[in-house]
């Protein structure tokens, strides 16, 4: 069976002893393609770096909310674009969004951090790479307004919420998935699995974070993307075999990555 990886971080330290050891594991437990998130500006040009040096890493460029400090460089994101942009290797603006879940988290700020860098998106036509924790009224509010929206959009780690994922399933937009869906889990949540369509879920692992439950508390990494496809078999009822092809072939299209 092929992967394909739709958001991991393989810049960040715990990768560096021995990144090419482990991406050779990686390419062998059939991880087709990876798409490196950056999250800062320093870090998305790590990411570029990555990409440029491995043939199966793709990557995004942006500015995660608690980067939110780097406010006053946000055109920096749209530079890196451009300046790499005939390589081919930057697919997404991300990952960028809102997240409220540390005390005091400068709202306002996030909030015009995350629009300034959906305005890039639009303009030179990305997909772009959501993330959103603890912060999903606020969210709802800016993606309510569908013209300022790119047309593609990918919520990263999906968390689950009722009325968000009425709105993902209304306009086709496409979550991926990972290891957090292997824990322990209300029962609502693997409802919402079940309700959103197959062509519309990708996989991830976010590593070297949330390693699935069988292997948790391990640095993650895209070869064990095979326990949140079995996850989401079970959820849904269906082969392992199909979800596997199915989120392959929708992020082929989505990033339009495969070759
Ligand atoms: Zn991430």
């Amino acid at each position: 069976m092929e992967y394909i990886d739709v958001h991991a971080h393989y810049d960040d330290d715990r990768f560096v002893e021995d990144l090419e050891n482990e991406l050779e594991i990686v390419r062998k437990s059939g991880v087709k393609y990876i798409i490196n998130a950056g999250s800062s500006i320093e870090n998305s040009k790590k990411a570029i770096n990555l990409a440029l040096n491995q043939d199966f890493i793709y990557c995004t460029v942006g500015i995660h909310p608690e980067c939110i400090d780097e406010i006053d460089r946000v055109n920096e994101v749209e530079k890196l674009y451009n300046e790499n942009k005939t390589t081919g290797k930057i697919v997404a603006i991300g990952e960028i969004g809102l997240d409220y879940h540390y005390d005091n988290p400068n709202k306002e700020k996030q909030i015009e951090l995350f629009k300034k860098q959906i305005q890039i998106a639009k303009k030179l036509d990305l997909p772009i790479q959501i993330h959103s924790r603890d912060a999903v009224e606020d969210m709802i509010k800016i993606i309510k307004n569908e013209d300022e929206l790119p047309n593609k959009i990918m919520f990263h780690c999906y968390e689950l919420n009722e009325e968000l994922t009425k709105i993902i399933i209304q306009r086709g937009y496409s979550i991926s998935l990972g290891g957090n869906i292997t824990y322990k889990r209300k029962e609502s949540v693997k409802e919402q699995i079940k309700r959103i369509p197959l062509k519309q879920i990708m996989l991830e692992t976010d590593s070297p974070y949330l390693a699935p439950q069988e292997v948790r508390g391990t640095r993650n990494s895209s070869k064990n993307l095979k326990y949140v496809a079995q996850e989401i078999a079970k959820i849904k009822g269906i082969s392992i075999e199909e979800v596997v092809r199915q989120t392959y072939k929708n992020a082929c299209e989505f990033y339009n990555i495969c070759k």
